[in-house]
Order: structure tokens, then sequence, then C-alpha cells
């Protein structure tokens, strides 16, 4: 299948000029066009894993992934997981509660370690803003950023792109409200470079201590009222309250929290009526998001983001690996 706003592959340029990056560290390196290369690439693997029993393909057959991960993860690392084995790549985990990371190896002596393991990619999450680039800086191979502190989460906004292309037909011109816990979140700083820079209006929604400084630096408005900052919405992005990266209280109770910024039918209908409904996951049900919102498939695109991850996680890897497998015009 090809999604109605996918660019016929002779419209971008060819081989590795298409995309020029050796890593993937953060939206902030790409250009509209790489986005769109990504996404189109993207479609291919919906159908792959919609196909039926043999969802496999043998692109990445011989090569070697690490994910390397330094903080907890569910459905990122297995998304990542199943990218890397429905390719046909040999897929090696590493937690770091089992790593030498534990033990006080700098993070420069892991890179190394890893390094001299040849892997053929390596995807890294880190609880350091940074940490994903320091060691892409080390290594010889491909390293794509799963996560980094309050940084970035390239493959999180790439597969919320997706998923509103799908879902609405377009992921451009479109009106998009990014509510709750901005200031911990990764999810939501990828998302805002990669929404604006294909053309939307990102807002932000969140009480007054969860906006970050300078937000009118990456051209988005800030709300504080929550049935303000949604209304007329095209697309209502939920995010967790990140508690773990909370060092101080910035809210009175998850129960207030809910009565002022809570996403709850009533809420939702400021919104455009077939506005849809999106969340990261891990989800707070009854605190960011009512359950009768978030299970409503009407609305909510949440198994969605998750299927198109996969999707999203095989384009990342296929296109970053090309360099090394010499796929003609990837030099
Ligand atoms: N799973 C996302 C992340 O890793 C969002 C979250 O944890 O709330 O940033």
């Amino acid at each position: 299948m090809t999604n109605a706003t996918t660019r016929p592959a002779s419209d971008y340029p060819p081989g590795g000029d298409a995309f020029r990056h050796r890593h993937l560290t953060g939206i902030a390196q790409l250009t509209p066009w790489e986005i769109s290369y990504i996404l189109d690439a993207a479609e291919q693997w919906v159908d792959l894993n919609r196909s039926g029993a043999a969802k496999h393909d043998d692109a990445l057959a011989g090569l070697t992934i690490i994910n390397a991960f330094f903080e907890n993860s569910t459905r990122t690392l297995l998304s990542f997981e199943i990218a890397g084995k429905r390719l046909g790549a040999d897929v090696v985990n590493m937690h770091a509660a089992q790593s030498s990371v534990k033990k006080g190896e700098t993070l420069i002596d892991t890179a190394m370690t890893l390094n001299a393991m040849r892997a053929d990619a390596i995807v890294i999450r880190h609880s350091a803003s940074g940490a994903v680039q320091l060691i892409a800086d080390k290594v010889d191979c491909p390293v794509l950023n799963a996560g980094d502190g309050r940084h970035e989460h390239p493959t999180q906004a790439l597969l919320d792109a997706l998923t509103i292309r799908r879902r609405l037909g377009k992921v451009e011109g479109l009106t998009i409200a990014i509510c709750g816990d901005v200031l911990h979140s990764r999810v939501a700083r990828s998302n805002i470079l990669a929404l604006t820079l294909l053309g939307n209006e990102v807002r932000v929604v969140a009480p007054p201590t969860l906006i970050p400084p300078a937000m009118e630096r990456m051209h988005v408005a800030t709300f504080t009222d929550m049935d303000e900052g949604i209304a007329g919405a095209d697309v209502v992005m939920m995010l967790r309250l990140q508690n773990e990266r909370m060092d101080g209280a910035y809210l009175p109770s998850a129960r207030e929290y809910h009565a002022l910024y809570g996403l709850t039918p009533q809420r939702l209908e400021k919104a455009k009526p077939d506005a849809i409904v999106m969340h990261p996951g891990p989800m707070n049900r009854g605190v960011e998001i009512d359950s009768s919102v978030a299970d409503d498939p009407a609305r909510s695109t949440i198994t969605e983001q998750v299927e198109m991850g996969v999707a999203v996680r095989m384009a990342c890897l296929d296109i970053l690996t090309r360099r090394t497998r010499k796929v003609p015009g990837w030099n």
C-alpha cells in the first residue's frame, strides 16, 4: 500500500544523498525532506508487518545490532529488538543493571567496549542528555538515540508523525496540542522539532511549573489553561508526568493535576470533532488521561503508535546501515 502522502522514490535524490547522516541522534539534525524520507521508507515495513505469518526480510542478515539501554524501557527496547529481528539482524540487548556501568565504568569506556565488539549499529537509551552523542562520537558504527535524558527521542517523534499522517492523511497544516509534563519530556522536545519543521502549528499546554523556558524560540505557543490550549486542535498529544525526573514539588497533587489537565471525554469536546488523541506510553490512567479516552478506538491512536514504532525503527535501521552494507549509491 502507498499512503496518499507518500512521495514517489524518484522525488528524492538518489542513494546516500537522500539521507546524509551516519547517526540518528536527534530530530534537530534532520531536514523536513529527510523526515519524509524515513516516513515513506517506513510504509513498506508497515505492510510487511501486517502481511501475516512470514513477517521477515533479510536486508540486515549477518549484521549485529546492540541495544544498549542504560535506563528502563519496555516498549522502545522491545520495538527496536523486533525491528532488528524482522530485518534479519542478530540483536543483542545490554541492560545497565547487568553492565559495567554499575561498577563505575565511564561512558567513554563503555563506548570503546561496544565499539571493540564490532557492532553494525548501536541503539542507546541513557538518562543523561547528550550521552548518545558522546558515544556516537567514539564509535565506528551508526548510533541511534532511543531517548537521552530530557533531550531527544527521535524515533518516537517519527512514529508519531507517521501515525498522524496515516490517520489524518497529512502531517502539515495541522494544529497540534502537546499537553502535560513538557518540562521533563524528550518526547515533547523531539515532537516540537519534527512537527514545526513539517509545517504544523504546535502548542504546549501545561501548568506553569512544567513549561520549559524559551518555548517561543521553538516556535510554539504556550497555554496554562487546558480548555483553551486544546480548542480547535486536530491532535491532542498527552504526556506522562515524569515523576522520576522531578527533583522537587512541581504539582500540588495528582488529583488536582487530573482536575485541571487530565484529558476527559468532556474536555476533548473542545478539540476538533475528529481530533485524534495520542500518548507515547506508559500511561498514568486517571492522571493525565481517562481510560474512556485512551481506549476509544475512534479517537485514540495509542496502539497504532506502538505499531508504527516497529515500522519506523525498521526504516531507521535499514537506512543507517546501507553504507555498511554497501547498498549501491550509498558510499
Ligand atoms: N516512553 C517515553 C520516553 O521514554 C515517554 C515516557 O517515558 O513517558 O521518554
